[in-house]
């Protein structure tokens, strides 16, 4: 055994203990961000959360920056000093799908090893892993590579509330990675995603002519049979191996009796590549630029974007780097799945960095009042984190 392993295995034992130690605070950091409830739509409690985290962070000796935005809460990002080796990033969001109050006066609640609560899963169990894996690494005197942590504030609306923006850091953010670290809601056994489908929303405005419906029809152009022979044809491109369409919502008309002028509706559409994207987004332009129906016009506009989380060529190196210390954990070697969900791991996979997904707590029912996470799983992904940055080859 050579000095530098020696060194690095009592780091790793040095960051384990320090895990070990802080379980009760570990445990309030939990509490205290899950208790600021956070929907998305709710700019000033992100921003509290933010803030919070802020000064956490500036106890921990760390250089931070908080991205604000006109509608959506900000992105918050915080890094330790820069080493010999590239960085490494360990990311996730701020934001909540739960409306405040919806877990009643108690929104943090422990029964045994499990605790319920408005994004005790997703993701703010894996928000205080990233920190506490940051937190030990820095304690056991950690300084090879730099370790950023990035939140974001508007992950659950699809960064629709940042006009995107919020997806974008992410992809500037972690250029200069080596690998970064996905802490969205864990997988109950410890898998773990390597590929996502991307998803984005586009909203299609129609413009007809009004008439009366008996008086003179046939001066009328319906804006609703133009959006009815482009759902039509928008919904017959689905393929389940690959894109698929989804009209979700459509608005429009007044009344029986009168010829619609007006309609929107929008399209949901998932893929598995960014290049099925560009199909799909050509497509539904092409459409709108050509109606079916004379003298309506037709306006695309884009609400909401994931890329698709392809892997990339050093993909199956880390999540073969991850298993290892899974095993050497005493744990099952993870796999590596496939998910129809989005993340902000797909900004980080477009830019050629690779990235492993679903590494927060485990537990069920994200997006749901069920929502509930296992309490010793905390601990576990944090010294999987640990182990899988210090085993990270030096030109990794
Ligand atoms: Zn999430």
């Amino acid at each position: 055994m050579g000095k530098e392993e020696i060194d690095v295995n009592k780091l790793l034992q040095t960051a384990y203990d320090y895990i070990d130690r802080n379980h009760q605070a570990m445990i309030s950091l939990w509490k205290n961000i899950v208790s600021i409830e956070s929907p998305s739509s709710d700019q000033q409690a992100v921003g509290r959360i933010a803030a919070h985290l802020d000064t956490y962070c500036d106890a921990m000796g760390m250089s931070r920056k908080i991205f604000s935005f006109e509608k959506a809460g900000p992105t918050f990002m915080a890094w330790t000093t820069p080493g010999s080796s590239k960085p490494v990033a360990l990311i996730g969001h701020m934001d909540t799908v739960h409306p405040v109050g919806s877990f009643g006066s108690n929104p943090f609640l422990i029964d045994g090893d499990t605790v319920t609560g408005p994004g005790v899963l997703d993701c703010k169990g894996g928000v205080v892993a990233a920190i506490y894996t940051i937190r030990a690494l820095k304690a056991a005197g950690y300084q090879e590579r730099q370790l950023k942590l990035i939140l974001s504030g508007d992950e659950e609306v699809a960064h629709a509330l940042s006009g995107g923006e919020g997806g974008k850091i992410f992809e500037q953010e972690t250029t200069d990675c080596a690998a970064v670290l996905n802490c969205e809601t864990g997988i109950r056994g410890g898998d773990v995603t390597i590929r996502r489908k991307g998803g984005a929303i586009f909203v299609v405005e129609i413009e007809g002519k009004a008439a009366h419906a008996g008086k003179e029809p046939e001066k009328g152009v319906s804006a609703i049979r133009q959006a009815a022979e482009m759902i039509l044809a928008i919904e017959q491109k689905t393929d389940f191996s690959g894109t698929t369409y989804n009209c979700g919502r459509i608005e429009g008309g007044k009344g029986a009796n009168i010829v619609p002028d007006y309609c929107r509706f929008t399209v949901g559409i998932r893929y598995w590549t960014n290049a099925q994207y560009q199909e799909a987004e050509a497509f539904l332009r092409e459409l709108c630029e050509h109606p079916s129906v004379t003298q309506t016009r037709c306006r695309i506009s884009q609400n909401g974007f994931y890329p698709a989380m392809e892997p990339v060529e050093k993909t199956d190196h880390l999540l073969k780097i991850y298993q290892q210390c899974c095993l050497e954990l005493g744990l099952p070697a993870p796999k590596g799945t496939c998910q129809g969900g989005c993340s902000d791991s797909a900004f980080v996979a477009r830019a050629g960095i690779p990235v492993l997904c679903s590494l927060g707590v485990a537990g069920e029912g994200p997006h749901t009042l069920q929502e509930w996470a296992e309490i010793s799983s905390l601990a576990v992904q944090c010294k999987k984190m640990i182990a899988t940055i210090l085993a990270l080859p030096e030109d990794f």
